[in-house]
C-alpha cells in the first residue's frame, strides 16, 4: 500500500519533539501536559486501588500514548511509520472515551458496570476496532505534508464514536446530579463532570479539526483540555477528599508548578536558558517545600481545633444537662420546702396571737425570732423557686393595666411598720400628675419595688436617715426611683449587682441574710415587662438609688407574649 522508502520532504535527524518539522505550539501542549496527566494518575492509584482509579490511570495512560504518538508522527519523515502510528492513534483514541466513561461511572456510583451495560458499549467499539485495518480507514498518504489519507472511518465513524461516549458521559452525569440527594455529592458529581466534559470535547474538537481542516496545527489546542481536567481532578481531591486521598491545596499548586517548570527543561535548546530554569526549579523546590510544611502545619492545628471543638460542644452538652437537672432539683426541693414553711409561719402566728394559751414575754421574745428566722426562710425558698422558673423558661408574665401609683403606695404600706422599727423615714414622693396606666404584670413589678424597698432598709443602718419611693413620669417611661441613705455600693461592685448569687463585700458589717438572688430575679422581671432597672450609687456609706422605667406604650412583641 505504502512504499516503505518513501521519505517526507523534510530533514528529520531526530524524533519527537527535536524534529525541526514540529511546531512550537507542541511543546507546551504535549509533554508538559502528559508528565502532568501521568503524575496525577500514578499518584491518585498509589493511594488508592479502587476500579476507578485504575480507570481514570487507564483513560490517562492511553491518552499519554496517544500523545507520544502524536510527537512522533510530527516528527517523523518515513511515511510507513507514520501510516502505521496514524492507525494506531485511531485505534487509541476511542479508548479514552471509553475508560473515561466508565471511570465517571465507577467514581459517582461507587461500583463495576452492569453486564449488559458492558457488552452496550463494547458492542460499537469492537465493530469499530475490526474496521481499523481496512481501507475504509486510512487509504493512502500525501507526501508532501506527511499525513494520512483518511476514510470514512476515521473521518466519520471514530468521531461519531467519541461524542455517543460524551453524549453518555454527560447524560449520566446530569442524571446523577438530579437525583443525588447528598448537597457534597452533587458538587462533586458537577465538577467532575464539567471537568471530565471539557477534556473530552476539546480532545475530540482538536481531531475534527484536523481531519476535517486538515490543518493539523488547529488541532493541538485540542489537548488543553487535560491540565482543565486535571485541575477539576484536583480540586475534587483537595476540597472532598476524592478518592479518600487527603492533599493540602499547597501541595497540589507546589507540585504542577514543580513539573510545569521542570518540564521546560525537555525542550529548552538554549544552555543559558536551561540553566536559568534550573535555577527556577530549584528555587521553587525549595519555596515550595516550606510552603507545604507550613501549611501542614496550619493543617493540623485545625483539626486539632476541630477536634477541641467537638469536645467542647460535648462536655458544653453535659453540663447543660447537669445544669438541667440541678434547676429541676432546686425547684422540686424547694416547692417542697415551702409547705412546710407555711406551716410553720401560720402556727407560730397562733402562738403569737395566743390560740394556745398566753404566754410568758421571753416565751414570745423567741417565738418573734423565730417567726423571723422563718421569714427569712420562706423568702430564699421563694427567690430559689423564681430563679429555677427564670431558667427553665416556666416564668408566666400576665399583661394587664395596671396604676402604678397603687402599686407604689402598697409596697409603702407594706414596709411602714419595718421601717419605723429600725427608726427611717420611708417617704413616698407621688407623682404631680395622674400618670397613664401601665399593660404591665403588676404582682411581678410590685414584688420587685417591694425587694428594694427591703434592700434599702436592710442596707440602711439604724436610724440613720431613710428611704424614700419616688415615681414620675419620664418622656416616654414611668420611672421608680427607691434611693436611701445606707451604706452604698463602691463602683467596682455596680456592674456585678444584678448577677446570680451577687452579693456586696461590705455588707457583712450588717449582719443581714439574703441571697444574692433577689435583685438577678428582679431584673428578669422587669426586662419581660419591657423596662430597665439600674442601681446608681455615690459611693460607699453615701447611699444608693435603684431605678426602673417602665414604657408607657408596652412593645407589641411582649403584648403577643403576654399579654
Ligand atoms: P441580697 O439582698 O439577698 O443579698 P440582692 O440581689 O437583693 O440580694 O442584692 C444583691 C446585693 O446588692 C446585696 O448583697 C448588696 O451587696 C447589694 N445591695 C442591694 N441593695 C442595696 C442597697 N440598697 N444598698 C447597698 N447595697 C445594696
Amino acid at each position: 500500500m505504502v512504499n516503505s522508502a518513501l521519505l517526507c520532504p523534510w530533514e528529520s535527524p531526530h524524533y519527537l519533539i527535536l524534529s525541526s518539522n514540529v511546531p512550537t505550539l507542541l511543546h507546551y501542549s504535549h509533554i508538559p501536559v502528559i508528565i502532568v496527566a501521568l503524575f496525577l494518575g500514578f499518584f491518585i492509584y498509589s493511594k488508592n486501588k479502587s476500579l476507578s482509579s485504575k480507570l481514570l490511570l487507564i483513560s490517562i495512560l492511553s491518552f499519554s500514548l496517544y500523545v507520544i504518538l502524536d510527537s512522533i508522527i510530527w516528527a517523523s519523515n518515513k511515511s510507513d511509520l507514520v501510516m502505521f502510528l496514524w492507525s494506531l492513534q485511531i485505534l487509541i483514541e476511542p479508548m479514552v472515551f471509553a475508560s473515561g466513561l466508565y471511570f465517571v461511572y465507577t467514581f459517582v456510583t461507587n461500583k463495576d458496570v452492569e453486564l449488559n451495560k458492558k457488552i452496550f458499549f463494547l458492542l460499537p467499539l469492537v465493530l469499530f476496532v475490526l474496521l481499523i485495518p481496512t481501507d475504509y480507514n486510512l487509504f493512502g498518504m500525501r507526501t508532501i505534508s506527511c499525513d494520512a489519507n483518511e476514510g470514512p472511518v476515521a473521518l466519520y465513524l471514530s468521531y461519531a464514536l467519541e461524542l455517543f461516549f460524551v453524549l453518555s458521559i454527560l447524560v449520566f452525569i446530569i442524571r446523577s446530579y438530579i437525583f443525588e440527594k447528598s448537597e457534597e455529592l452533587r458538587k462533586k458529581i458537577i465538577f467532575l463532570g464539567i471537568g471530565i466534559a471539557l477534556f473530552l470535547l476539546a480532545f475530540s474538537w482538536g481531531n475534527i479539526m484536523g481531519s476535517f481542516t486538515e490543518n493539523w496545527n488547529l488541532s493541538q489546542f485540542g489537548y488543553f483540555g487535560m491540565p482543565v481536567f486535571i485541575g477539576f481532578l484536583a480540586y475534587l481531591i483537595v476540597k472532598f477528599e476524592a478518592f479518600n486521598i487527603k492533599l493540602l491545596g499547597a501541595q497540589a499548586l507546589v507540585v504542577s508548578l514543580f513539573v510545569l517548570i521542570g518540564s521546560q527543561l525537555f525542550f529548552i535548546q538554549n544552555n543559558t536558558n536551561r540553566i536559568l530554569t534550573g535555577i527556577t526549579l530549584a528555587l521553587s523546590g525549595v519555596a515550595g517545600w516550606f510552603l507545604i510544611k507550613s501549611s501542614k502545619k496550619l493543617d493540623e492545628r485545625k483539626e486539632q481545633l476541630q477536634l477541641m471543638a467537638g469536645k467542647l460542644s460535648q462536655a458544653n452538652d453535659q453540663l447543660r444537662t447537669l445544669d438541667n437537672a440541678k434547676t429541676e432539683f432546686i425547684s422540686i426541693a424547694s416547692h417542697q420546702l415551702r409547705t412546710p414553711l407555711t406551716a410553720i409561719k401560720g402556727f407560730i402566728s397562733m402562738l403569737l396571737e395566743g390560740s394556745y394559751g398566753k404566754l410568758i414575754p421571753q416565751q414570745e421574745d423567741v417565738l418573734n425570732k423565730v417567726y423571723s428566722s422563718n421569714e427569712r426562710l420562706v423568702n430564699l425558698v421563694e427567690d430559689l423557686l423564681n430563679v429555677s422558673r427564670m431558667e427553665s423558661g416556666r416564668m408566666e408574665f400576665k399583661f394587664a393595666l395596671w396604676d402604678m401609683d397603687k402599686i407604689c403606695q402598697e409596697v409603702i404600706d407594706t414596709f411602714a411598720l419595718r421601717a419605723k422599727s429600725c427608726k427611717l423615714d420611708l417617704t413616698y414622693i407621688k407623682p404631680e400628675t395622674v400618670l397613664p396606666e401601665l399593660l404591665i404584670d403588676g404582682i411581678k413589678v410590685r414584688e420587685v419595688i417591694s425587694n428594694l424597698v427591703d434592700n434599702a432598709i436592710k442596707y440602711t443602718l439604724e436610724g440613720h436617715g431613710g428611704v424614700k419611693v419616688k415615681l414620675e413620669q419620664l418622656g416616654e417611661n414611668i420611672r421608680v426611683t427607691v434611693s436611701d441613705t445606707g451604706i452604698g455600693i463602691p463602683e467596682t461592685e455596680l456592674p456585678y449587682l444584678f448577677a446570680k448569687f451577687s452579693r456586696g463585700k461590705d455588707i457583712s458589717r450588717l449582719n443581714t441574710g439574703g441571697t444574692g438572688l433577689g435583685l438577678f430575679v428582679g431584673k428578669s422581671m422587669i426586662e419581660n415587662n419591657g423596662g430597665r432597672i439600674w442601681a446608681e450609687s455615690d459611693g460607699q456609706d453615701l447611699g444608693s438609688r435603684f431605678i426602673i422605667e417602665l414604657p408607657i406604650q408596652q412593645s407589641e412583641e411582649l403584648i403577643k407574649k403576654w399579654g
